[in-house]
């Protein structure tokens, strides 16, 4: 392997800055994490929607809200050959409303929900578990502002990282209010930061203007000293809201879901309404990043075109997921690992055991193989790096007589059966 410097020097090709491949022995932890986001979203009746990874600029602009970061500073726009300006999504909510106006799911019955899987492109400035290009699983559940589905939600986040074997995973929750709160409360946010406008970080004196509600989350030393102070968004709450958020969190008692109230949580998109959460390990609340997050948007699909409806949705990050399980040690297994090596000696041996291998694919015995290789010795080795408990051997002899001999990989014991009681015998000892 050669380091980033020797290969620019060399004028070689690297992955764009923030970008990484997942190679093959890392795949384990994604397609596990995939297979249990899939199983959770269909026991709670969620169904899969993929939209493009190339959206309309506009889309975000509007639905993401022109002020945020995300737009501001890390969308990756172009501009097509034929002049449309297009960006690679950089979330998914408002791509989900795009669809669900554009492709008529509004007219299903509803709530409806939705998830997906796939990969999200922040121009960000990469660090570890900080990527220009990282995947999310996203659910949404469209079209009703009951509490209990903000609670529901919040179940499924945790029914994927429990089904993951993780422990330990706390929700932090806030309400920030709704058109009708909360324009008294933006008054009151920046009434107060300007009197203290000197003592701002220089984002937080810009975005002051914008967006007071992100000062709320700045991690400046000396904007996080002034939040000590700040008016809480939940005592500023009306009374539709501050009943909403009650029973939201009545019914996460009552599915026993650890929350902790943080009155800092804006998650700085303008699209949020009432609800908003993170998921975070509980160990490390507030460092890092969170394992996902989300919130109500009972404005968006009105601001994009449609009728007025309710949302609420959350993102997990699968990379930051990824991190977190190899953090701590826990085990995934394979599913596709090989049972059988199939092992081939001469000419002949090689014929017949290409065929054997069709049989024993076609009979879903998981075999390996590598023809390429030709002495016993490589390829037994081979075999003994895979941790296969049985090897199959086929030589010269053995295609002449229809047999192949099978060999237990631990005692090295060898047994030779006929061609047509092989599958029937493998069974027998794979499942033992
Ligand atoms: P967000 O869409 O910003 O709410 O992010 C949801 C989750 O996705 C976060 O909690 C992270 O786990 C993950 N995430 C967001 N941005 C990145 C990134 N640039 N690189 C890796 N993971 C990310």
């Amino acid at each position: 392997m050669s380091s980033k410097k020797e290969r620019k020097s060399k004028n070689m090709f690297q992955a764009p800055k923030g970008t990484r491949d997942i190679l093959p022995e890392e795949q384990i932890y994604w397609e596990k994490i995939r297979q249990v986001v899939q199983k959770v979203a269909k026991s709670y009746g969620f169904e899969r929607l993929d939209t493009p990874i190339l959206e309309e600029e506009g889309l975000f602009i509007k639905g993401t809200g022109s002020s945020t970061d995300i737009v501001q500073k890390e969308m990756y726009s172009l501009k097509t050959k034929g002049g449309d300006r297009l960006v690679l999504r950089p979330e998914f909510t408002p791509a989900f409303i795009r669809a669900y106006l554009e492709d008529g799911l509004s007219s299903r019955p509803h709530p409806l929900k939705l998830y997906t899987t796939g990969p999200l492109f922040r121009y960000e400035r990469s660090q570890k578990g900080r990527y220009r290009q990282h995947e999310q699983a996203n659910f949404e559940i469209i079209g009703e502002n009951d509490p209990v589905l903000d609670a529901q939600l919040i179940q499924v986040f945790f029914s994927i990282v429990g089904g993951l074997g993780l422990k330990d995973i706390v929700a932090q929750i806030n309400s920030i209010g709704c058109r009708q709160c909360r324009p008294a409360y933006r008054k009151k946010l920046v009434n107060f930061y300007n009197k203290r406008k000197g003592e701002l970080c220089f984002d937080c004196q810009k975005r002051l203007r914008q967006n007071p509600l992100r000062l709320l989350d700045c991690k400046d030393d000396r904007c996080v000293l002034i939040n000590e102070e700040t008016p809480q968004t939940i005592d500023n709450l009306c009374l539709d809201c501050h009943n909403h958020f009650k029973n939201v969190l009545e019914y996460l008692d009552e599915l026993e879901i650890p929350y902790i109230l943080n009155s800092r949580l804006v998650r700085g998109l303008d699209y949020y309404t009432k609800t908003v959460f993170e998921i975070w390990p509980e160990e490390e609340a507030g460092r890092q990043s969170a394992l996902g997050g989300g919130g109500r948007y009972d404005n968006l699909i009105k601001i994009l075109g449609g009728k007025e409806t309710s949302g609420v949705g959350f993102g997990l990050g699968i990379d930051r997921l990824v991190n977190f399980i190899k953090e701590k040690n826990i085990k995934v297994s394979s599913e596709s690992l090989p049972s059988i090596f199939l092992v081939q000696l001469g000419e002949l041996g090689k014929k017949k055991a290409l065929k054997l291998f069709e049989d024993l694919r076609r009979a879903n015995i998981k075999v390996a193989s590598q023809f390429s290789k030709n002495t016993m010795n490589a390829q037994l080795k081979s075999a003994d790096k895979m941790k296969v408990p049985f090897a199959l051997i086929l030589g010269q002899k053995e295609a002449l007589d229809g047999t192949v001999i099978i060999r237990d990989m631990k005692s090295g014991s060898q047994e030779t059966v006929l061609w047509e009681k092989v599958i029937k015998e493998l069974k027998k000892r794979v499942k033992k």
